[in-house]
């Protein structure tokens, strides 16, 4: 196959038809949403970030419908985020690996959505592979982004220790009073 497909501006179609896939290796940078979303406060450099991804599109027959195009996305990436323990730099490792049925239009993805196990995508002449890919690792994000082990000592924010005394005193409040009242402690 000598035919070039443009990630940007994928045809589904033709795409399928030629049982193709587009891999590419991209600096973080180019994906802004994930960049924005992610990014450590002194992580100013994404350069070294890279987004690694692949798309194979495969044409499968169904009994008694009409073919359908299927889109299988991987992707990783190593994204600069905050740790939300000891607030420094984390590098999280995201994957994404999911495969996509394409259908003719928004009506049928919407008729189709609830019983389809599978992800429907609108079919198009001028799909963005890209997007997807980056939808896929937004949505790989941890939630609370914490590092396994802290590289720094964490201190306990005055938040936390608030929170932990209101759920020590709802326990047993005098539990709390006897333990401060002894002696030696
Ligand atoms: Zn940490």
């Amino acid at each position: 196959m000598t035919t070039e497909f443009d990630p940007l501006r994928l045809d589904v179609q033709a795409f399928a038809l030629a049982n193709a896939t587009l891999s590419a290796t991209d600096s973080l940078s180019k994906y802004e949403r994930l960049t924005h979303e992610g990014l450590a406060p002194e992580a100013d450099s994404t350069t070294d970030s890279l987004v690694t991804w692949s798309a194979h599109c495969e044409w499968r027959e169904k009994h008694g419908e009409a073919s359908q195009a299927w889109l299988h996305i991987t992707a990783e990436a190593c994204v600069p985020l905050t740790c939300q323990r000891c607030l420094t730099r984390m590098d999280a490792d995201l994957y994404a690996d999911r495969w996509f049925r394409f259908v003719a239009d928004e009506a049928t993805a919407e008729a189709q959505d609830d019983d389809a196990e599978e992800d429907l995508l609108v079919t198009s002449h001028t799909f963005d592979v890209q997007a997807l890919v980056e939808d896929e690792l937004l949505m790989s994000l941890p939630m609370v982004p914490v590092h396994d082990v802290c590289p720094v000592k964490v201190k306990l924010q005055v938040a936390d220790e608030g929170f932990e005394e209101a759920n020590a005193a709802k326990e047993n409040p005098f539990a709390a009073l006897a333990g401060l009242k002894k002696p030696g402690k």
